[in-house]
């Protein structure tokens, strides 16, 4: 991709997929003043919104109209699902053709539907009462469905199962989690923050079963329990899949772009393997995207990924580099909040581990430091402390001088 071609206006990119990353791209090019034209197509029916805030639709907190993300003034086509790339047009599901000069595949990830029998009815749709946890779509069909259900069984829980646990809950409903991982969010608590994560959950009326893997389903044309591989059986009207996402990358691997776990890129963004000479650049971000072995599965990175393509493409940047996403998981749902830095379980040789663990307040925190560096940890039930250590950790950055490590796990010494 030569700037030459990116900076002349008239350029024409498209971008397929309108979600959370697309939005950050869209909005960033235009505030950098990139003289292109972007296109958005995405497949719902609605304009970019932050799937991070679903949940708070599903209680009612928010209306699905408040969670929309700003886009720049972009040109969006909703409904448009495209269904084959390039080279130089993207195919929609009408049949019509949309030509461009560059394209940016930014198609997010599929929930993905546990191995448990019974799950599909005769029809090969999930039974009556089972949902997954992805769309506006999905929140405004399962909240039309808890209003009416007597008992929730959550599978999974990562943070989208507890999450969506917490949201039914405030609903009314009584909750259960099952989990197949010895316990809670285990891809980025340890197991004792995920026990007082379980204590603060059972507060809420949440239930939990970790080392517990769904079976089976009974029901036929609705959902009437949940059998475990104990044989236990837990009965529920309502059944929530929150078994992970797997990124969509069938159009690119149909357009013969090179496909592991996400869309292969590099430091620039762009597909690894140049396109043939005179065809267009193309460039994945997101959900969708893997970098140096890596899907995030996270907003975070999809931003970043988002703003340095935009830096590159408007011309602002051009030499900006991605050069990864430093692991930083972040709940922000009231008595669950949490903060997980890195992998709090990578304790070892040099590193100093601090812990500080309140049963009384279901508090607890750890954070592991090389040096005066932080390289992992982990804040749950109190995160006073979560604005300087975010900086540090973030940037690499020694820890504040100012406040000596002990200070940074108590609440008198936070830096907001
Ligand atoms: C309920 C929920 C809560 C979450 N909470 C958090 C959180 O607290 N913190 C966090 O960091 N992350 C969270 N995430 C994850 C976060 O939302 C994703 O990392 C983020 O949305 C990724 O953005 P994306 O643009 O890559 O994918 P998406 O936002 O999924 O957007 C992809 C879009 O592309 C569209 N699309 C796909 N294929 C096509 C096609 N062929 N044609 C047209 N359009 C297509 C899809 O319909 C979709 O709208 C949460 C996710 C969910 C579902």
């Amino acid at each position: 991709m030569s700037r030459r071609t990116t900076g002349r206006a008239g350029h024409r990119i498209a971008v397929v997929g309108a979600g959370m990353a697309a939005a950050r791209f869209a909005e960033r090019y235009t505030a950098l003043g990139g003289p292109g034209r972007v296109t958005l197509y995405g497949a719902e029916p609605r304009a970019p919104y932050s799937r991070v805030l679903l949940a708070d639709v599903l209680t009612g907190r928010y209306g699905a109209d408040d969670i929309a993300l700003p886009t720049g003034g972009a040109a969006l086509r909703t409904g448009a699902e495209v269904t084959a790339l390039g080279p130089g047009a993207l195919t929609l599901d009408d049949g019509t053709r949309a030509p461009y000069d560059t394209l940016v595949i930014a198609t997010g990830a599929n929930p993905v539907l546990p191995p448990v029998r019974g799950l599909r009815g005769p029809d090969g749709e999930l039974v009556g009462g089972v949902h997954s946890f992805r769309t506006v779509a999905d929140s405004t069909r399962l909240a039309a469905d808890a209003a009416h259900a007597t008992r929730a069984v959550v599978v999974g829980g990562g943070v989208l199962g507890v999450s969506a646990a917490r949201a039914l809950a405030a609903l009314g409903l009584p909750v259960e989690i099952v989990h197949q991982a010895p316990h809670l969010i285990e891809r980025h608590l340890d197991e004792e923050a995920g026990a007082v994560l379980r204590t603060r959950l059972a507060a809420l009326g949440v239930e939990t079963y970790p080392g517990n893997r769904a079976r089976a389903l009974h029901g036929t044309h609705r959902v009437s329990a949940v059998e475990l591989a104990s044989g236990y059986v837990l009965a529920a009207d309502l059944v929530v899949l929150a078994c992970g996402v797997r990124p969509r990358t069938g159009l690119a691997r149909a357009a013969g772009l090179p496909v592991r776990a996400g869309v292969v890129v590099d430091g620039t963004l762009a597909v690894t393997g140049q396109p043939p000479r005179g065809e267009p650049a193309v460039y994945a971000i997101g959900d969708c995207a893997e970098h140096r072995g890596t899907v995030h599965g996270l907003a975070a990175p999809a931003w970043e990924q988002a703003d340095v393509l935009a830096a590159r493409l408007s011309g602002a940047d051009p030499d900006a580099v991605y050069t990864g996403t430093r692991p930083l998981s972040r709940l922000t749902a009231g008595p669950l909040e949490y903060a997980a830095f890195g992998d709090p379980t990578a304790e070892g040789p040099g590193v100093d581990v601090l812990r500080l663990a309140d049963a009384t307040r279901a508090t607890y925190k750890k954070l592991l430091l090389r040096g005066d560096r932080l390289v992992g940890g982990v804040l749950v039930g109190d995160l006073a402390t979560v604005g300087a250590l975010t900086r540090a950790y973030l940037r690499d950055d020694p820890l504040p001088g100012s406040l000596a490590p002990l200070h940074l796990l108590t609440t008198q010494g936070a830096a907001r």
